[in-house]
This record gives C-alpha cells, structure tokens and sequence, in this order.
C-alpha cells in the first residue's frame, strides 16, 4: 500500500523517520509532499495514494476526487474541522483523527497565555497571580483535562461544562461541575476554551458569555477561531475595558484587535498550540500506526465518520 504524508506544514524530521519506519517496516510504501503551495499538488500527489495523512492540510470533496485509491486518511492531531467527512464517507474512506497525542502541548500553552496576561501582558506593572483564582474549562476533553490538572497545580479552583462529559467523571478529575454554561462564564477569572469548531459551536462565544465574567476576567482560546462571535467580541471588549483575549488562532479581524485594544490582546504569530517535538513526534507516530493496524487487521478505533 502507498501511504502519502501531505503536510503543507510538515512534520519535524524526527517524525518523518518515525513514520517511515513505520510504514516500510510494514511492508508498505512511504510518499511525501511537504510545504506545497498548489492544491494541485495535492490532488497530483494523491492520486494512486491508498493512504493518506495530514495535519492541518484541507481534505476537501476534491481531494478526495482526486484519490481513486484511497481507504483511509488519518489528521495526525484532535481537531478534524479539515476534512470533509461526508465526501469521505462517500466514497467509504475510514477517516481517522489521533485524539490526546498532542494535549500536553496544548495545555501548557494555554497555562503560558494565562500567566503571561497576568503579569500585564509581560508589560511593566503589578501582576496578579493564579493562585487562588477560578479557572474554567469550557469542555472537559483530552485537552481541558490537561489544563484543569495543570491549574490545580498552580493551586487555581477548577469549575468545568461539558454537557457530554457526566458530573461525576469531572469531579472524580478534581474540577466543579457546574449547571450551566452561563455560570461557567460568571464564576471563571480565567476561562480556557476548548470546544471543537461545529455547526453548534461556531460563533457561540461572545458577547452574551463574556459579559457575565467577573471583573479583570481572562479568555484563552486555544481551541478554534470559528468558535468566537467577533463582532461581539469587539463589543465585549470596548464596553468592559477589565477583560483580555489571549489567543492561538488569530482572529480574522486580530489586526483591528490588536490596534483597538493594544496589549488587552494577543493572538500568536501562527497557530502553535501542537507545536512542539514531543506532540509532533506523538501525532505522526500514532496516525502512521493507526493506518498500519487498519490494513493489517480491519481496527478503526478512531474513525469519526461511522
Ligand atoms: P476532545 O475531542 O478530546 O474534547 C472535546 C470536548 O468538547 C469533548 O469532551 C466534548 O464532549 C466537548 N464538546 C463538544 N461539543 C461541546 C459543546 N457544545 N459544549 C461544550 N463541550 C463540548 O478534543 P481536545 O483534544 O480536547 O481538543 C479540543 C479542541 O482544541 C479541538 O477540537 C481542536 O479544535 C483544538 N485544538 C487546537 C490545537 C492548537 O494547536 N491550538 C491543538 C489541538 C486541538
């Protein structure tokens, strides 16, 4: 079998080994695209690909077209907002995500962007600390648990909504339940998004929530931009000069942010939130394993699209 890596970002070296060794040690072919600039390139390189892994790279209807042989693709990370699962299912392609391979890293950032907007944006001046403080966790997945756990550490109470996670499973993890999402948004001095970008998620945060923080409240999304409502945001942070909005996805509107509310926000350069070796390295090797183990055996223990 052919397994292509098509990574518009690619994978650190290491991974790439890892993977290669993977899949050859399998019996199976390798095929890389790395840093392609035409979709093109794509539909041309995945066109006799019976495997097919990526990270942030579009799996659009007409990628998916262009693989006459394809039977699985694997985004190597948790978010699966890039690939067009109806097309996929289509055509009876298992498509896979690798769900917690990269939670670590994103939660420690999401504790960076925390401290860093409580030392002043890392401007002169007297910062608060988190001890003490409520953090929330607006959804209780592999990557709000991290940072739940993490904030523990740093001696923060944790109140946590997922109405798809029961109450005892968030208490047994350390953190408060609580009854609604409203109340989420009016306990937490941090509140730390989480949720995926869906069609009742999209644009669901904003000025409604935001208004209920308690005074000097911080936002950090290291979720997905999609989920912020940005015109409310806009709004929000004109009208309650106290709160911050500190990102991993910039906004589509982050210029205006930033020139209309200065050091109130941040949004890193570039989405960095599964930027590390080690999630790197974690992603790559589990998505080149997950499609090893499905040739092998039929096992789709990940496939989102059942
Ligand atoms: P996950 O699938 O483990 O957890 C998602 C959680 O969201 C689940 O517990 C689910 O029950 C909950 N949820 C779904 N809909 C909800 C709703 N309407 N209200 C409240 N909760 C809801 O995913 P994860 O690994 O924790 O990652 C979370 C998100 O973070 C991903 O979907 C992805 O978009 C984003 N992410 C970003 C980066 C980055 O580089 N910044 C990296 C990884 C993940």
């Amino acid at each position: 079998m052919k397994v292509l890596v098509a990574t518009e970002k690619p994978f650190a070296k290491a991974a790439v080994d890892g993977i290669r060794g993977i899949v050859e040690g399998a019996g199976h072919t390798l095929a890389l695209l790395e840093k392609y600039t035409k979709v093109e390139d794509l539909y041309a390189a995945v066109s006799d690909a019976n495997a097919l892994i990526v990270r942030s790279d579009k799996v659009t209807r007409e990628v998916i077209n262009s693989a006459k042989n394809l039977k699985i693709v694997v985004r190597a990370g948790a978010g699966f907002d890039n690939l067009d699962l109806p097309a996929c299912t289509e055509r009876g392609i298992v498509a896979m995500n690798t769900p917690g391979q990269n939670s670590n890293a994103v939660a420690e950032l999401a504790i960076g962007m925390m401290i860093y907007a409580s030392r002043n944006c890392f401007t002169p001046g007297t910062g608060v600390e988190l001890k003490g403080k409520t953090l929330g966790i607006h959804a209780f997945g592999n990557v709000g648990r991290l940072v739940a756990k993490l904030g523990q550490g740093f001696g923060m109470n944790i109140v946590a909504f997922d109405p798809f996670v029961s109450a005892e499973a968030i208490r047994n993890a350390g953190a408060t339940p609580v009854n609604s999402i409203e109340e989420l948004y009016e306990k937490s001095n941090y509140l730390s998004l989480h949720i995926p970008a869906t069609n009742e998620t999209k644009k669901s945060v904003g000025y409604e929530l935001m208004k209920r923080m308690p005074k000097g409240a911080v936002l950090i999304n290291t979720a997905r931009k999609e989920v912020i409502n940005e015109e409310e945001l806009v709004k929000i942070l004109e009208e309650r000069v106290d709160i911050k909005y500190i990102t991993d996805i910039a906004a589509d509107i982050q210029a205006t942010l930033n020139e209309k509310f200065g050091v109130r926000v941040f949004a890193s350069p570039k989405k960095m939130g599964a930027e590390t070796a080690e999630a790197n390295i974690n992603a790559g090797l589990a998505a080149a394993n997950q499609i090893i183990k499905f040739f092998a055996t039929g096992d789709k223990t990940f496939q989102l699209n059942k």
